[in-house]
């Protein structure tokens, strides 16, 4: 059991969870099996009861867990699928001491930071690592160094640093910002110095420095970093400005970051293939076709809050050697009477609130009229049904009882075992579960199968009373919940590519297998711009 912990310096924000996943990825492209767990210092026990503009996307796993956007990035970068247990926070770590506490687990021991919430903090780590089967379990500690919230964590790492014996099985990143100031023109070192102090201070010292800076850091200054930080110049890596973040894994790998790694850790690598993924970072840099695409949202001035549909899109565009251009629109906007951009494609991701639900029914209805190519999800695909219903159904004030609860036609309603809830932590319909598609779809045809499971994060539901007289006007739900029938995607034929899901495609999509709706969406956008079928298939980079 190896670790490599990766930290933050200077200020949070600097591509740690890229780096993260970019070791893991080079790690695992040698042969050498890697999971990744991210930390996450703050007291809620997950990232359900967030909002997004305070930490961006709740990234869903197939066990329902609601996590960090980080763990988004390791399974797109490792391929992989984790498990809610790879997002440690500190409320999942307090709650069960104190639940043990209460069962009289430490009778007569005073219970304290240290060594019960530290040995919490391993315990956890350690079963992760063992579970996973992995030779190196990558551990990324949120926040930045010298935040009270991270201290135990930092702690607990320092303690298992010396528990497995250090050296290489024990190797810690440190991420920091090297800053060029525009009046003196240089590449500053002092912010990385302070840090790597202040690490130093609660006994860890670092072994590799990952510098976030403009533009790969100059020799001197590496060499500078080196002899101030007590590491070899080898050891100091750039993390410079790259076009997309699939590039830094090659970023590191030309510094020879990876070779450092297994030499440090000896490890022993099998392969070192990495032509599949610089063929797939090509393709996202040098396009042949553009295509714009509207994501219609309410958090749309933080990107991040749709991280996973930028990536979905991203995975789809590399496929189809096209470069997708996302158009931000604020949905509340569109109330105020601006107009929809001139898009190729038009999203509608989930949410939450009834804050701009009227201005996306909107970009509905013009995408549905319009016949632009739309996609929508989960609170999307309900306020589909909801357009549907009022402008081609004639049921006026259709809504969703999560926003009207009084509607003549409450065509999405909560099902009677979400109506007493009283907790909102973990207890909406979360991760992945089955769903069958009619075959005789378009939905069908993407997936090339007839079950597919997908990951969900949702209360409402479509209700089953009205879906015979929607499909009787022509919407066509045509996949649907295994266990229990309910509407989980719908498609209008007549449109080019008119589809939503109630569950989240976006979630599975990965570099080499993009998810089937984002896919269909991008061919339906160079349709719609190109006037003709691009052929999808023209080079094999189907990674599996
Ligand atoms: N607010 C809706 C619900 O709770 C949709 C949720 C979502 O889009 N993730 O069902």
């Amino acid at each position: 059991m190896k670790f490599v912990i990766v930290t933050g310096g200077v200020l949070s924000g600097l591509g740690k969870g890229i780096t993260a996943a970019s070791i893991g990825l080079l790690l695992k492209l040698r042969g050498i099996e890697t999971t990744a767990i991210k930390i996450d210092p703050y007291i809620n026990c997950d990232a359900g009861t967030m909002n997004p503009y305070q930490h961006g996307e709740v990234f869903v796993l197939d066990d329902g867990g609601e996590t960090d956007l980080d763990l988004g990035h390791y399974e797109r970068f490792l391929d992989c699928s984790l498990t809610s247990e790879h997002n440690i926070t500190t409320g999942k770590v307090y709650r069960e001491v104190i639940e043990r506490e209460r069962r009289g687990d430490y009778l007569g021991a005073t219970v304290q930071v240290i060594p019960h919430i530290t040995n919490e903090i391993k315990r956890r780590i350690r079963k992760v690592a063992k579970e996973s089967g992995a030779e190196v379990t990558i551990v990324e500690v949120g926040g930045t160094v010298g935040d009270i919230e991270s201290m135990p964590f930092l702690e607990a790492l320092r303690q298992l640093h010396r528990e497995v014996g250090g050296n290489e099985n024990c190797v810690f990143v440190h991420t920091t910002l090297v800053p060029k100031i525009s009046v003196v023109g240089e590449q500053k070192t002092k912010p990385t110095q302070h840090s790597v102090k202040e690490l130093r201070e609660i006994g860890i010292s670092p072994d590799i420095i990952v510098g976030r800076c403009e533009e790969e850091l100059l020799y001197d200054i590496k060499k500078k970093i080196a002899l101030f930080c007590d590491v070899p110049i080898d050891a100091v890596i750039s993390n410079p400005n790259v076009s997309t973040i699939y590039e830094v894994p090659l970023v590191f790998e030309r510094q020879g970051l990876t070779n450092y790694l297994i030499k440090k850790m000896k490890l022993q690598p099998k392969n070192g293939d990495l032509s599949l993924w610089r063929e797939f970072v090509e393709r996202i840099k040098n396009p042949k076709y553009r295509v714009r695409i509207a994501i219609v949202g309410k958090y749309t001035y933080l990107h991040d809050s749709y991280i996973s549909h930028k990536e979905a899109l991203t995975h789809a565009g590399a496929k189809l050697r096209t470069g997708v251009d996302i158009v931000w629109v604020e949905a509340e906007d569109l109330e105020g009477g601006a107009s929809i951009p001139d898009v190729h494609g038009i999203i509608v991701p989930g949410g939450f609130g009834k804050r701009g639900t009227e201005g996306k029914i909107m970009a509905i209805r013009y995408a549905r009229e319009n016949n632009v190519p739309f996609l929508g999800i989960c609170l999307g695909f309900q306020l589909t049904v909801v357009e549907y219903a009022r402008n081609v159904c004639g049921m006026e004030g259709a809504n969703s009882t999560e926003f009207d609860e009084n509607t003549p036609h409450p065509v999405v309603d909560l099902l009677p075992e979400q109506r007493d809830i009283k907790f909102m932590g973990a207890t909406m319909r979360l991760g992945a579960s089955d769903i069958v598609l009619d075959e005789n779809s378009l939905v069908y045809k993407l997936y090339g199968k007839k079950v597919i499971s997908e990951r969900h994060r949702h209360r409402y539901e479509v209700n089953n009373e009205y879906v015979d007289v929607l499909e009787r006007k022509g919407l066509r739900f045509v996949g649907r919940s295994k266990d229990r029938g309910l509407m989980e995607v719908l498609e209008l034929p007549s449109n080019i590519f008119f589809v939503a899901s109630q569950f989240h495609p976006e979630f599975k999509s990965r570099p080499f297998k993009p998810a089937p709706l984002y896919l269909g969406l991008v061919s339906a956008a160079l349709k719609f711009k190109y006037g003709e079928d691009i052929i999808v298939n023209e080079v094999g980079n189907d990674g599996d």
